[in-house]
């Protein structure tokens, strides 16, 4: 057949012979089905999931935060430092960000963390800026913890104290006496599973700070905070330098130095990510069952990594990297596993893999159908 060159004389689009009605519809059918096959794939395929950090600018609205004889708003800096931390973020297809404020409104301390845990965030990061009444200066970076010492106690004090400004406090935070930040924590200890985590990203922000940026590292401290006691997530709040400072208030204050705060801390989350997540549909992969596997029907197998009276947020980053944790509770203590299968050739490779990680003395559990704990021997038999 001969083809009609493009654009021929009379502007005839279509190289090919004149179409009849019936190769109309079956060209028409055949893109349906792949337009339905394309729509099947995506379905199908595992897209994995973000990185979720919730960036939490102090203050705002009617609390400007901590007062500078030089006029700087901390509440306005640690704003301008988040947005431009979240711009640099989500640079990264990877990560997703959510803002407890984008502008210069009021939000209580309760509805911060609120915010983060509908997120189910992955880091909580609050930012802030210091204050005393000499030349202090530096980076401090908080965990929630126990007051080492009076100056811990003072800066928490300090950033808790919004919480007077909030309507209602003394019903909604009945449980706290900010002024004690023992009192913060005894009841509740919901951010000791994430302590390793929350001093991890710490410690990166805070050498960040000192290697690039050549700012005083006055090191990861631990405190009360109500805010980081809000969340259910790796949490840390950064005291980003001191508004009381003549020269560091002046580089807060700055574009420039809130541009490099941002970047800097950019860059820690981005080195805490490589070395904490794994995107779920990673670890939910299991392998298909080979035909010479051994499977026991109505049990289940888990390799046993540890027992402990720590209790520690079941997720890979807590234990190498090994996929598929989960935790009970037994007799006063914490167990630790990895798997959950009913293939047992499958769980001697997990097996394997958890003794090259360094579980050396690592073991193979099984449960039968009401999860109750069953002797292996007996169950392989
Ligand atoms: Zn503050």
């Amino acid at each position: 057949m001969r083809l009609k060159p493009l654009f021929s004389s009379n502007l005839t689009l279509w190289a090919g012979p004149r179409l009849g009605g019936n190769t109309l519809l079956v060209l028409l059918f055949l893109c349906v089905c792949a337009f339905a096959k394309a729509k099947d794939d995506d379905t199908n395929a595992q897209t994995p999931r973000k990185f979720k950090v919730v960036l939490d600018a102090g203050h705002g609205g009617s609390d400007p935060g901590k007062p500078s004889k030089f006029g700087y708003r901390e509440s306005d800096i640690a704003l301008k430092i988040a947005l431009a931390l979240g711009k640099e973020l989500e640079k990264d297809p990877s990560m997703e960000v959510t803002y407890t404020r984008k502008t210069d409104v009021f939000i209580p301390l309760k509805k911060r963390g609120a915010i983060a845990n509908a997120a189910k965030a992955d880091l909580f990061i609050s930012i802030h800026c210091n204050a005393h009444h000499t030349q202090a200066y530096g980076t401090e970076t908080y965990v929630l913890g126990l007051h080492a010492n009076e100056e811990n106690l003072r800066v928490a004090k300090a950033e808790n104290a919004v919480i007077f400004l909030e309507e209602d406090y003394e019903t909604t935070y009945a449980d706290y006496n900010i002024n004690s930040p023992e009192s913060i924590i005894a009841f509740d200890v919901m951010q000791e599973e994430y302590l390793e985590q929350s001093i991890l990203m710490a410690s990166l922000i805070q050498d960040n700070f000192r290697k690039k940026l050549k700012r005083k590292d006055r090191s990861v401290k631990q405190a009360g905070f109500v805010v980081l006691h809000q969340t259910v997530m790796p949490s840390i709040l950064v005291e980003t330098g001191f508004i009381t400072n003549v020269k560091e208030g002046k580089y807060l204050a700055s574009k420039k130095g809130q541009q490099a705060i941002a970047k800097t801390i950019a860059d820690a989350v981005v080195t805490y990510k490589s070395k904490v997540f794994i995107p779920e549909a990673e670890t939910q992969l299991i392998p298909k069952a080979n035909t010479t596997d051994k499977i026991v029907a109505g049990v289940t197998f888990k390799v046993q990594l540890a027992a402990s009276s720590r209790k520690l947020d079941p997720k890979p980053y807590n234990f190498k990297k090994l996929p598929e944790i989960s935790r009970s509770r037994e007799g006063g203590l914490y167990k630790y596993y990895s798997g959950n299968t009913s293939n047992y050739t499958a769980i001697k490779r997990r097996l394997s893999e958890a003794k090259a990680k360094g579980y050396t003395t690592a073991y193979i559990v099984s449960f039968d159908k009401n999860d109750i704990k069953v002797p292996l021997a007996k169950v392989l038999n």
